[in-house]
């Protein structure tokens, strides 16, 4: 069997499944069985398959097709750039998600000083390991309440080397502690970012299995109208934030106005919101009260 006749088979096995982007997994999992990869393809597309690579390369177009997350099976996702380790335990990053990165990255240069930063929800810590690769900030600090999260987070960091740039809390919201049990709840910061579960709680069932049944649920449910998280944020995060101060949220697209009404309702200053790459309304902006 050549090269092409078995990627040909894996799309349609993939496609079979109802895969979203059948040919994309396909190359990405003839180079995970040892095979060339995408680039190097066309070279030896009409060339034998060593038995090894067959018997792999159908192993994970298996996997995939009961629409295992093609992250999962690689171990790896990469945002900004950068390599993150992902399983079930963290919501994969999303490409959406540079938004949130790029605006915070704009709104820090705006500061006299590097501004110091947290990053709640941080998840696999994508955003926060990006922003402390990119540098300029005078700290970074990011939480989760999920302490798999944290764990897989600190781990991102190291892989990017930004280990010692970034203090990790556990606990909800701001109440997470870091290891040495102290609480950030006393402590205040110049910018405020995070992507909190912002899903309908209704809306869950209908996203497709990859997110549904293999993003952990927590980083999905914003409860019944997928506000929560801000209505919190609008309350507490005032607290939090140094004179000055800015908070910027990813949200889910239609949750625009509502974010804005939300957060000016709360005294919160200079409410915006910045559109993605889509044009789908994507990263909520304020200032502190
Ligand atoms: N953007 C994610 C999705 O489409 C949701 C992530 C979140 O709730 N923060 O499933």
């Amino acid at each position: 069997m050549t090269f092409d006749e078995l990627l040909k088979e894996g799309i349609t096995r993939l496609e079979a499944a109802g895969v979203p982007e059948a040919a994309h997994d396909a190359y990405a999992l003839m180079e995970a069985a040892g095979g060339p990869d995408r680039t190097h393809f066309p070279l030896v597309r009409g060339e034998e398959v060593s038995d090894g690579v067959v018997f792999m390369f159908d192993a994970y177009v298996g996997v995939r097709s009961n629409r295992i997350p093609l992250q999962h099976i690689l171990g790896e996702a990469w945002f900004h750039g950068l390599p993150f380790t992902v399983d079930e335990d963290v919501l994969i990053p999303r490409p959406d998600t540079e938004t949130l990165v790029e605006a915070v990255l704009r709104e820090a240069k705006t500061f006299p000083a590097p501004p110091s930063l947290l990053d709640l929800c941080t998840g696999s810590g994508a955003v926060a390991v990006a922003l402390a690769v990119e540098g300029g900030f005078s700290s970074v600090t990011a939480s989760d309440i999920s302490h798999e999260a944290v764990n897989i987070a600190r781990e991102n960091a190291a892989k990017n080397g930004v280990e010692e740039k970034i203090l990790f809390a556990e606990g909800d919201l701001f109440r997470a502690k870091t290891k040495s049990e102290k609480s950030l709840s006393r402590r205040s910061y110049d910018i405020i970012c995070a992507n909190p579960p912002y899903v309908p709680t209704a809306e869950i069932e209908e996203l497709e299995p990859e997110v549904r049944d293999h993003d952990p649920l927590l980083a999905l449910d914003g409860g019944a109208d997928g506000l929560d998280f801000y209505r919190r944020l609008a309350k507490d995060a005032p607290a939090h934030l140094n004179e000055g101060g800015k908070i910027l949220l990813e949200i889910g697209c239609g949750q625009g106005a509502d974010v804005i009404r939300i957060f000016t309702e709360a005294g919160w200053r200079e409410g915006r919101v910045e559109q993605d790459l889509s044009g789908r309304d994507r990263v909520f902006s304020a200032l502190k009260p």
